[in-house]
């Protein structure tokens, strides 16, 4: 059998994949089963931060991996520690907890939230504010979450204490609040899954000044646009805001597991011992590709970031067969004329994956990628929009 005929019969059928079978990778390059070499602008959706075995990055776990690989929580553990210190100076925020996903960081930050509610405002301030077109995760409390019918359907009753606002409409965000005993909202700066879409700088001043003057906590989701992602270490920051909860994961390891949610001074407290916990959470091998990767994501990396940005949005702008470009930093959403699916195949077939995001062709590549190899992908991609 071949692996594509294995995975059918023997994994869940969760996934439409793409008819591709990737083997290795170096840089941005990735190769299948054929030797076929890729141009990689999907980094494993924004997980593979330095490309594929990035050496320093493999270094560093290599050398984590080959003295001690787990301890549980029970005992201390320096890559851990060291990470959670440096997540912390560079936010300015106080503690981290240690998860193995996006999903689960959110979920801690929901159950921070709600102890605050409780120990703040009164038992029943328990609901949360999240926005339509949102996504939060794969599990029943982050599928609440997350605004978007299309995930809820079939598993239903899903987790109580969740409302819907309009993104970019502060009057929706305090109509809700009116309606419901709130204890946070929770939005990500860019809607990624949604389609790529920035949020308004005014609507996130705003929400920011409701959430103080309101004392309910400022959640921002920075699973995929975190850890250099959109320009700028965390995503917030290119908003002037000053969060209560960072949740984030995907890119922070640089391909393997780790969530984290970063805890500002207001709730640095509001979790004891034994109220939440995780046995793999700040696993030493992913810390130390953690603590690697966020060395490296200084200003010097960050203006490369914002310098490839750009010229992705004016390779972009104006083309034939694009109707919009839409996005921050290397997170960007093409609308284009003809359907998505036939331009990512067209892609493949040419040498370049991308991904999609509802009705967007999304990039997302490494925050390194040489510059030659982004100038060509991006014209195979303009080549497929034009036809
Ligand atoms: C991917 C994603 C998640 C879920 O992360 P998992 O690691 O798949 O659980 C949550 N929030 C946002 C914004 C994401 O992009």
């Amino acid at each position: 059998m071949t692996i594509k005929e294995i995975d059918n019969q023997y994994i869940a059928n969760t996934y439409a994949r793409f008819p591709v079978c990737l083997t290795h990778g170096k840089g941005s390059l990735v190769y299948d089963e054929n030797g076929k070499e890729y141009i990689d602008l999907s980094t494993g959706i924004a997980v593979n931060t330095f490309g594929y075995a990035d050496e320093e990055w493999v270094t560093a776990v290599q050398q984590q991996l080959s003295v001690i690989q787990h301890t549980s929580n029970l005992y201390y553990s320096e890559p851990c520690a060291k990470l959670a210190q440096m997540l912390c100076e560079r936010t300015n925020m106080k503690k981290v907890f240690f998860s193995n996903s996006g999903a689960e960081a959110n979920e801690c930050a929901i159950k921070v939230a709600r102890k605050y509610g409780e120990n703040n405002k009164g038992a029943d301030y328990t609901t949360i504010i999240t926005l339509k077109n949102s996504f939060h995760g794969r599990t029943l409390t982050t599928l609440a979450a997350t605004g978007q019918d299309v995930f809820h359907k079939d598993f239903l009753p899903l987790t109580e204490g969740f409302v819907y606002a309009t993104a970019n409409d502060i009057d929706s965000v305090k109509e809700l609040l009116k309606e419901n005993k709130c204890c946070a909202v929770m939005f990500e700066v860019v809607q990624g899954e949604g389609g790529v879409l920035p949020l308004d700088k005014d609507f996130v001043l705003a929400l920011a000044e409701l959430a103080k003057k309101e004392d309910i906590l400022l959640i921002v989701d920075e699973v995929q646009t975190g850890n250099g992602r959109t320009g700028e270490l965390y995503g917030y920051m290119n908003y002037g805001i000053t969060p209560d909860i960072i949740s984030t994961a995907k890119g922070l390891a640089g391909g393997l597991p780790m969530g984290a949610t970063i805890l500002g001074e207001k709730v640095q407290n509001i979790l004891g011992a034994g109220m939440h916990g995780s046995t793999f959470g700040g696993n030493p091998v992913c810390a130390a590709g953690a603590l690697n990767i966020i060395s490296r994501i200084d200003d010097k990396l960050l203006a490369g970031v914002t310098e490839r940005s750009e010229f992705i949005f004016s390779s972009f702008k104006n083309s034939k067969g694009v109707i919009s470009v839409s996005g921050m930093g290397l997170m960007i959403g093409i609308e284009t004329v003809r359907p998505t699916g036939d331009i990512i195949n067209e892609c493949i077939k040419n040498g370049v994956l991308v991904i999609k995001a509802k009705n967007k062709i999304r990039l997302l590549p490494a925050l390194n990628i040489d510059m030659n190899l982004l100038e060509k992908a991006i014209n195979v991609i303009l080549e497929a929009c034009a036809k």
